[in-house]
């Protein structure tokens, strides 16, 4: 039996406490907020009774059926299918890019054949190897649709030119040739009836886990556990010794008002002169819900300062370059494994954590049960 520190009450260590506290381990989850399930919180307004994806929009989408089934043990979900809209230059389309958005913007009736034979004709097919994002928009979309829904989007999103972004963040979204305007392409989609929090905290719900909430971290208290897990910002548990790792947070401006505001969950502006990014508006999360009133947010993204929340690593070669040097660091340490977005420094979405989360518990039960040296990182952060 081990005593077990979890710093961060996220998705990440909420399922590793719970594998361990089932093997016999003890358990206590500190976390510096006032609720667990980190940036997935999910909360009842006050005024309004909706349903608030507080740091926001979740919506949980896997094709994993271990991870599909280990959420609905915890909690029940409602089906839910994110169909985003898009405004362009004053009108409105459908994402991801599909038949309908395709044939609405260049005034067609194709076909899906005559769709992708008119998409080939714009894209640049001199473009082998696509490295950077512009190359991968220019390469699969051609520069009408680049420039109509992501060039400016993505410069709002990440405060760069797309040509100094990766080729893999466009990559997250497909372009299809039917009139699928499901905004994910996984098997299982859905929302959880009571919010994540309440998913977390019934993970959390064992009599070997103890939490802690409102409890900031201090080096202190690691001498009183034989392991820590540490969900919090990797360079942060090296007192950010080479410098920080780059980070872009969000600011959110929150309006309540009577009725339906748009429609929809979440409609994106790619403009680059309108100053946020998208507009979500929660009660659409729920809509199996009837709310009278209706409480949306106008969301901005900025580089995240020293005191912001963390949100979406940039990951530019810049911060891998540090990223490598803190692995190195990290692959030294004995008593602790890095875990999930903050811990491992990429971008994750709630059901990789969650798989990952399972691996991590796994092992980590077998080298205690060894009594083996645990290793800190498992995963290539590359
Ligand atoms: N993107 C865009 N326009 C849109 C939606 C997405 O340019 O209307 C770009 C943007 O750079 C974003 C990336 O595509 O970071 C991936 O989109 P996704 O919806 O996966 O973004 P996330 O979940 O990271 O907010």
């Amino acid at each position: 039996m081990k005593k077990i520190l979890c710093v961060g009450a996220g998705f990440s260590c909420a399922v590793i406490a719970r594998e361990l506290a089932e093997k016999g381990h003890v358990i206590t989850v500190i976390d510096q907020r006032s609720h667990v399930a980190g940036n997935c919180h999910t909360q009842r307004d006050d005024e309004t009774g909706i349903m608030l994806h507080v740091y926001g929009p979740h919506i949980f989408h896997t094709d994993n059926q271990e991870v599909w089934d280990y959420v609905n043990k915890y909690g029940e979900f409602e089906p839910f299918v994110n169909r985003v809209k898009a405004v362009s230059k004053g009108s409105v389309y459908s994402l991801p890019i599909n038949l309908h958005t395709i044939n609405q913007f260049f005034n067609k009736q194709f076909n899906p054949k005559q769709a992708q034979e008119w998409i080939e004709k714009q894209a640049d097919l001199s473009i082998e190897e696509p490295v950077t994002f512009e190359e991968q928009a220019m390469r699969f979309i051609g520069k009408d649709l680049y420039h109509a829904f992501f060039y400016g989007y993505t410069k709002k999103q990440w405060g760069l030119e797309p040509k100094e972004l990766p080729a893999s963040i466009l990559k997250r979204l497909p372009v299809r040739f039917n009139y699928d305007d499901n905004y994910f392409s996984h098997r299982f989609q859905g929302m959880p009836s009571k919010g994540y929090t309440k998913i977390v905290e019934n993970i959390l719900n064992h009599k070997n886990i103890t939490v802690d909430l409102n409890t900031c971290f201090d080096k202190s208290m690691v001498s009183q556990y034989d392991h820590v897990i540490w969900s919090a910002p990797l360079d942060s548990w090296f007192d950010y010794q080479y410098g920080r790792l780059g980070y872009r947070t969000l600011d959110f401006e929150k309006v309540t008002d009577e009725g339906d505001f748009q429609g929809n969950a979440v409609i994106n502006y790619c403009d680059q002169e309108i100053p946020f990014t998208r507009i979500s508006e929660h009660k659409h999360f729920s809509p199996w819900e009837h709310h009278e009133k209706t409480v949306y947010y106008k969301e901005f993204s900025r580089l995240c300062a020293e005191n912001d929340i963390p949100y979406y690593p940039i990951r530019l070669i810049n911060d891998k370059d540090l990223l490598v040097k803190y692995v190195e660091l990290a692959q030294q340490e004995n008593d602790v494994t890095f875990v999930g977005r903050l811990g491992t420094y990429r971008y994750l979405d709630m059901d990789i954590t969650i798989a990952e989360a399972l691996v991590t518990a796994k092992k980590l039960s077998e080298s205690f049960e060894l009594n083996q040296k645990v290793q800190s990182f498992y995963y290539d952060p590359i």
